[in-house]
């Protein structure tokens, strides 16, 4: 008999979760049946979901703190972190504006937002925290308090912090060694405490999905909301399974429909958990287990991708900037739709990879072309689906360009990239 490796345990939790979620929805609920509710969906589940989701989260800060230092050790010549640092920042953005202009071509098209008395039906309001400024962003790179920055989970300080550490410890000769056998054990027992938990990530997602499932309400999507709801999904899913694989093909002559298998488990674990951050450590894994990329790439570009590479938020945010524009009849000028490009961007820079946070940004890009901010709630409604969505967007663009830049660097191994079953057995 045949045995069922990492992948294939992973994707029957996913259909197992959304199939048992959706019986859940349709059968039970908490008014008509409390009891059950209570024991089943708001405990069992709620207790294996909550579980899986704070142990993976438990490993972000110490995993990519450690395993940046090693990494940063492992390239002698401080000039090529330079020359990392540009390509990955360089990838990052311009994969970013070319998934918010086909957006926006696509959504100008489709005209999800056509019918206008909608608008006048709206009621409620939102309140919406401000979205940081570019420039606080940049000024706030730098911590000035590192045990605070871990505390609070701040990935780019931790990045910041964790590099310069590591060219310290590079320049420092005896010391610097003896840290950094230190650090690579750490590292090494932190990736078998990963390897560990993706043993019981099967039930994780089964869980979590369930749950989702069950509490989700498909009833509000009627009309023009559904239209722009299938609008962003089908460009997600484009994004994630046809744009990345070809330019990963075009940059890197590597085979595309590897990368997609490859991915696929590591999609589904950040389409469970609605995080980058959170993903962190699985993302690792799967650039270095089963893509081959170098740890010396890929810990430095998977957390910064994590924290600043969001194509599939942008997604979003392109067609919903046209749909709300559509629904309040307002002509959008070209020059507002280079505006949308560069803030939806910018504004992707700016804020870190945790559940629904792509609306908050949202209203950045609002304000920017005179939109009203109001008007998220509008699509608040329905962003669950499209939020855990776009969270395996986000997470399959920071492989590919950290594959990308891994070749390139000469920090590839393509033996394991060509080997399907490379890191899908966890032992
Ligand atoms: N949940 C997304 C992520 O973590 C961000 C978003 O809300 O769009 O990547």
């Amino acid at each position: 008999d045949k045995k069922i490796g990492l992948t294939g345990k992973i994707v029957i939790g996913m259909f197992g979760g959304i199939l048992v979620g959706i019986l859940l929805n349709l059968w039970f609920s908490a008014e008509t049946t409390p009891i059950f509710y209570a024991v089943f969906v708001d405990g069992l589940l709620r207790i294996v979901g909550e579980f899986f989701i704070t142990s993976l989260m438990m490993l972000v800060v110490p995993l990519v703190f450690v395993s940046l230092i090693v990494g940063t050790c492992q390239l002698s010549d401080p000039s090529k972190l330079g020359r990392l640092g540009g390509k990955a920042l360089g990838l990052y953005l311009i994969t970013t504006c070319i998934a918010i202009a086909i957006a926006l071509s696509v959504a100008s098209v489709v005209k999800p937002g056509s019918n206008a008395a909608f608008a006048d039906a709206m009621e409620g309001s939102v309140s919406v925290a401000e979205a940081p400024s570019f420039v606080d962003v940049v000024i706030d790179m730098v911590p000035r308090n590192p045990i605070n920055a871990m505390a609070e989970g701040n990935m780019l300080q931790i990045i910041v912090f964790a590099l310069l550490f590591g060219i310290a410890m590079a320049l420092t000769g005896k010391a610097g060694d003896r840290l950094k056998g230190f650090f690579e054990d750490v590292n090494e027992v932190i990736m078998k405490l990963v390897m560990i938990l993706m043993k019981v990530a099967p039930y994780g997602v089964f869980a979590l999905l369930a749950r989702t499932f069950a509490n989700l309400g498909f009833g509000d999507l009627l009309g023009d909301l559904l239209k722009y709801f299938l609008t962003v999904l089908c460009l997600l899913l484009i994004h994630g399974f046809v744009i990345y694989p070809l330019i990963l093909k075009l940059l890197t002559g590597l085979n595309p429909v590897l990368f997609i298998r490859k991915m696929f488990s590591n999609q589904i674990f950040a389409f469970s958990i609605s995080s980058s951050n959170a993903s962190i450590p699985v993302t690792l894994r799967t650039t270095t287990k089963r893509l081959g990329v170098n740890n010396s790439v890929s810990s430095f570009t998977v957390p910064l991708g994590a924290t600043i590479n969001m194509d599939g938020t942008a997604i979003m945010q392109g067609v919903a900037t046209v749909f709300i524009a559509q629904l309040y009849g307002v002509d959008l000028s070209f020059t507002d739709y280079l505006m949308v490009i560069l803030t939806a961007t910018l504004a992707s820079i700016g804020t870190a990879g945790v559940p629904g946070v792509g609306l908050i940004m949202l209203a950045m890009v609002l304000q920017q072309v005179g939109l009203p901010i109001d008007a998220i709630a509008l699509i608040m409604g329905i962003d669950r689906l499209l939020d855990m969505t776009r969270t395996a967007v986000n997470i399959t663009g920071d492989a590919m360009v950290t594959t990308v830049i891994g070749k390139s660097e000469g920090q590839f191994d393509e033996s394991i990239y060509n080997d399907p079953t490379a890191g899908n057995e966890v032992s």
